[in-house]
């Protein structure tokens, strides 16, 4: 079921307008974080030239998309300076961007006018390979640019209670996603090993591999469990590499010290993140309520400064949906004041050791947030600039994060200009 949201209903500056009252943000990562505030829709035009013997198609994710449909449709976008888009099919009656062909090439588009000529993603080699249990590999791992993406499991418990993040649809889209392709809830990590295995003979295409999942409440303690499921991967991961450490990141719940040092020691992990979603005490109650009940705000940022005693500054992150702290029910009155808070808190984290980093919010219709509308371009803009700039101020990077490994956060993509 698609929401009827119309981006141009309230009084906000254009791509254009932006681009000149921001002359030092690149306009490229503009025309990124408008495309993925008001999605994409493919005209057939273009959907005639997408070959899917060459183009990478969108693989088995965690999360869904703002038609709600599971479809064949390209992964993403490439721009001429190397910025990926990940695209979020949307139903044209929401006014997305088009991606049309022109002169016979293809091409983004807004009300008729060229924004940018762009590229496909080129399909990895495995992606047309099974595992020995019979699996499709893009079923195990999905390419970002340059990393392997794994989802071991699919479910998150934070649901159970009716306490999912508002801006999340991982349960509806996991059983839609099982039911209409067959994609299993969880990853053996033998069928890990092997994907790991295959997609690294494709000569430099992959440089970190990314692990996520929902959240485990269960164990002896909080998150024991969820801990275990990623020690029992990583080391299955780890067969594949010479050295004990490989480029990598956990993308987890906010872990005690035991089960972080547990972690570090037992598998090759280099990098930890654990989002906060938003940078607020209020809207991280009303965002995030099952967070906010088993760990709260202060206890999952106190968790992250732990983790930079163990994985070391800049190699532990914190990720932001970034426009929910603005949703109706939320803390903030105006975008300004939200801006201010986020970075000030932002600011409290980098200056311990912890980076931060965002993805735009896409109000998807099987979420708690489905009928409401994300923030404007000016505001990611000045978030995007605001967090790049807080990691040249404490020298953080953001290597294990950035658009050449994940892609999809607007502040990142910044880091090129270092
Ligand atoms: S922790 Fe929140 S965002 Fe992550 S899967 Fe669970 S409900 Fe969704």
């Amino acid at each position: 079921m698609s929401v009827a949201v119309k981006w141009r209903i309230r009084e906000e500056l254009s791509l254009d307008e932006v681009v000149e009252k921001y002359p030092r943000f690149p306009r490229l990562i503009a025309v990124k974080i408008d495309v993925q505030r008001r999605g994409v829709h493919y005209t057939e035009r273009s959907l005639g030239a997408v070959d899917e013997k060459v183009h990478q198609m969108r693989s088995p994710y965690l999360f869904g998309s703002r038609d709600g449909a599971i479809k064949p449709l390209p992964e993403s976008l490439l721009l001429r300076d190397g910025t990926t888009i990940l695209t979020d099919p949307t139903p044209q009656g929401q006014d997305p961007y088009l991606v049309d062909l022109v002169d016979g090439k293809f091409a983004l588009t807004d009300g008729g006018k060229l924004i940018e000529f762009i590229d496909l993603w080129p399909k990895p080699k495995y992606y047309d390979k099974k595992t020995s249990s019979g699996i499709p590999m893009s079923h195990v791992a999905s390419a970002r640019p340059q990393r392997l993406n794994i989802f071991q499991s699919s479910y998150c418990h934070f649901w159970a209670e009716d306490r999912g993040c508002r801006f999340c649809d991982i349960v509806t889209h996991t059983k839609q996603q099982k039911d209409e392709v067959g994609v299993p809830t969880r990853l053996r990590p033998e069928d890990v090993s092997e994907t790991v295995r295959e997609a690294l003979k494709e000569p430099g295409r992959f440089t970190n591999i990314c692990l996520t999942a929902g959240s485990v409440l269960k164990g002896e303690e909080l998150f024991d469990r969820e801990v275990d499921f990623y020690i029992e991967t990583l080391q299955a991961i780890g067969e594949n590499f010479a050295t004990k450490k490989f480029p990598s990141q956990l993308i987890g719940s906010a872990y005690n010290e035991r089960q972080l040092a547990r972690l570090y020691e037992q598998t090759g992990l280099t990098s930890y993140t654990s989002d906060l979603e938003v940078l607020d005490q209020r809207a991280f109650d009303l965002v995030c309520p099952g967070k906010s009940k088993w760990v709260g705000y202060h206890g999952w940022k106190e968790r992250l400064v732990w983790a930079v005693d163990i994985f070391g500054r800049g190699n532990v992150g914190t990720g932001l949906v970034a426009g929910t702290e603005l949703a109706q029910l939320s803390a903030f009155a105006s975008e300004d004041n939200a801006l201010a808070a986020t970075l000030a808190e932002a600011e409290d984290l980098a200056e311990k050791g912890v980076t931060t980093v965002y993805i735009v919010w896409v109000p998807r219709p099987g979420s708690y947030f489905r009928d409401q509308q994300n923030a404007s371009l000016e505001y990611y803009v000045q978030l995007a600039q605001g967090l790049h700039d807080l990691r040249a101020k404490y020298g953080l990077g953001v290597d294990f994060d950035d658009y050449r490994r994940c892609g999809n956060h607007p502040d990142s993509d910044l880091s090129r200009l270092l």
